[in-house]
């Protein structure tokens, strides 16, 4: 049976954007730490003395590997409790115990479908894991479009892999919405001024029965885009999944 909690040690720290920094740990266990693309993991951080006060969820953004070892990809929240505690006091070596990977946010086993993977941030982790998956295991897929979102040029996470992900598979389409940086870069992928909506309601503005969109990040983002899906271009609830990060 899955351990329900797991000790792990923090192995690696980089810094991704002025904002957001990737953490690598590693659980030392014979044991598996068994996951899907796209799962998550809650946390029980030292932030609190109430134990639920403690825990916090983050995507693992790694694919599945086997290697017991999980990388999680963080933005420091203003005042917020546990990032501040990553931010501030988490180095190589810090303990950090999680429960085992949860969540129904992973794709299917047989992929029938278009995929629009639709993300602002660090909503991005779970994509990165579920891309790599399918790239690295040959997981048979149609066509995918990841739109991911932010302010500024310098808060495009990921991107070099992403480029390289466009170069390995062809049938991956890459658009980056930037909502206030002033000169948009030139790429060798679609870089649009504005928020995450008006690229997917350009490319799938005919509503269509084989692509499923599914989207990752805070709910002011998720919740637009659910409604503008569903109300404004009519498409089907079931075709429609999130994860919602608070
Ligand atoms: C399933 C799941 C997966 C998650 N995965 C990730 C992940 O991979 N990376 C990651 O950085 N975060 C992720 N989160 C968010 C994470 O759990 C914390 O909520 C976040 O790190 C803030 O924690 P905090 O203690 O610093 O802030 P708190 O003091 O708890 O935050 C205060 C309030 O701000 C809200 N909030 C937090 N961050 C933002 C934001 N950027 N924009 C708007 N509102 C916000 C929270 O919902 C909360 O209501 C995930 C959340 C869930 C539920």
């Amino acid at each position: 049976m899955a351990k329900k909690w797991y000790d792990s040690k923090v192995i690696k720290i980089t810094d991704e954007s002025p904002t957001t920094k990737r953490f690598w740990v590693k659980v030392e266990s014979d044991k598996i730490v068994d996951f899907k693309a796209g799962q998550f993991v809650t946390m029980d951080l030292p932030i609190s003395e109430k134990r639920t006060q403690r825990w916090r969820s983050y995507s693992i953004a790694n694919a599945p590997d086997q290697s017991n070892i999980l990388e999680f990809c963080i933005v420091l929240l203003e005042g917020g409790a546990a990032t501040t505690y990553f931010f501030n006091e988490v180095e190589i070596g810090t303990e950090i115990k999680f429960k085992k990977p949860a969540g129904g946010f992973y794709l299917p086993e047989k992929i029938e479908t278009d995929l629009v993977l639709i993300c602002t941030g660090t909503g991005v982790a779970p994509f990165r894991s579920m891309l790599w998956d399918i790239y690295n295991n040959k997981i048979p897929h149609k066509n995918i479009h990841l739109i991911f979102g932010t302010r500024y040029a310098n808060g495009v996470l990921y991107e070099n892999e992403m480029e390289e992900l466009m170069e390995k598979m062809p049938e991956l389409k890459y658009s980056v919405a930037l909502s206030r940086e002033e000169h948009l870069p030139e790429k060798k992928y679609e870089v649009v001024k504005g928020y995450v909506h008006p690229i997917y309601q350009k490319h799938f503005e005919t509503v269509r029965a084989d692509v499923n969109f599914w989207i990752c990040g805070w709910s002011n983002m998720i919740d637009e885009a659910v409604a503008k899906l569903m109300l404004e271009m009519g498409y089907d609830k079931g075709q429609i999944h999130y994860e919602l990060y608070g």
